[in-house]
């Protein structure tokens, strides 16, 4: 799809699944160039942090180009609440109103124990704020709400499935290279923006991996849908709850989502990480068990992740699990 065409079909508000969205390769100009082009600022990444950056500094005159390697918005709920002051930053950008009218927004957490509420908390008792102190929204809608922003400026020049594969740095800024489905071209930019998520290979190519301190704790992720009367507001979560799992006591969140799917978070046991090997799926049974510990009506699974500790960041990675 071409990125104009998905943009036009968001303003329409006609039916896009955010999911299934493929971008179209462009073949660029700077790519049949007889020497490496010059830009003021090329972003690496095309993540929320990616797109932001590019936003922010085309609305500065600054014009951008963002290299991509993949072709799609993320996959899964991944970073769900997303708080009054980026919020007011998204506001800045220009994209804050269509993620608060697809949201979920809510102020109060609340906790049970079992089935009884123990404890709520009202994160934004004072009245008065033009942002609500929370939404839950899909990171993959924040992304396709920032990429239709990003596809109004015409400062930004996005190319999708545009790898970023090396990196020289001069004096006076660096070289990139950079892998496309029709082969490897160089681009030459006074600034880099390595924004290519926790795993960039952009700081490894510069020496520059961030080493962080491993998360001990493991949850279990997922997407689920369910036939509930109303979405239960913010973000309930059950401790200690019966379960059929391994674990004897048993915590967990749930936090409802727009378009269906709401997101279940189980703690799994801290300490040792699982011994299944890479790629094999856990049984069906013990996530049935984990979920079933905080979600109390019949769901059934959209997607679901398993976050690991990991050596390379502060926070902690997930692979898919369902
Ligand atoms: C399963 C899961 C659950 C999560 N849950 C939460 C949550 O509940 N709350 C929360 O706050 N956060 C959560 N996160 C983390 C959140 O998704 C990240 O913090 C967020 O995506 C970071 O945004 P980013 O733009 O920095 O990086 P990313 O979203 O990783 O984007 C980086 C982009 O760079 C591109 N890229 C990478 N390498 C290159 C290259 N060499 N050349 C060109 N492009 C490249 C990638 O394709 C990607 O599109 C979760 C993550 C996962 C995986």
């Amino acid at each position: 799809m071409k990125l104009q065409d998905f943009a036009a079909a968001a303003a329409q508000g006609g039916p896009l699944d955010y999911q299934q969205v493929a971008f179209d390769y462009t073949r660029h100009a700077d790519q049949d160039a007889p020497a490496p082009v010059r830009r003021p600022v090329v972003v690496v990444g095309g993540g929320p942090v990616g797109l932001a950056l590019a936003i922010d500094l085309a609305r500065k005159n600054v014009p951008v180009v963002v290299l991509e390697g993949g072709s799609a918005l993320s996959t899964g709920s991944r970073a769900i609440c997303f708080a009054k002051r980026t919020l007011e930053i998204f506001d800045r950008l220009g994209c804050a109103q269509p993620m608060v009218d697809k949201g979920v927004s809510w102020k109060v957490g609340r906790v049970y124990f079992g089935g009884e509420e123990v404890y709520r908390f009202d994160l934004l008792p004072e009245a008065g704020h033009e942002r609500p102190a929370f939404i839950n929204l899909q990171q993959y809608y924040v992304e396709g709400y920032l990429v239709q922003r990003a596809a109004t400026l015409p400062g930004i020049d996005l190319r999708w499935r545009n790898k970023v594969t090396g990196l020289v740095q001069g004096g006076d800024g660096a070289r990139l290279t950079i892998e496309t489905p029709e082969g490897s071209y160089e681009l030459d930019a006074d600034y880099v923006a390595a924004c290519d998520g926790s795993r960039s290979q952009l700081r490894a190519l510069m020496g520059q991996e961030s080493k962080g301190r491993v998360f001990r704790d493991r949850f279990l992720i997922a997407d689920i849908t369910m036939d509930a009367p109303e979405p239960p507001p913010g973000r309930p979560k059950a401790a200690g709850a019966p379960s059929g799992g391994s674990e004897p006591r048993e915590a967990g969140s749930v936090g409802a989502l727009p378009s269906a799917p709401s997101r279940a978070e189980t703690p799994k046991s801290s300490g040792t990480p699982p011994t299944r090997k890479p790629g094999a799926r856990p049984q069906r049974s013990r996530i049935q068990a984990s979920i079933d510990v905080v979600v109390v009506l019949p769901w059934v699974p959209a997607t679901a992740s398993t976050c690991r500790p990991c050596s390379t960041c502060s926070a902690s990675h997930c692979g898919p699990l369902v």
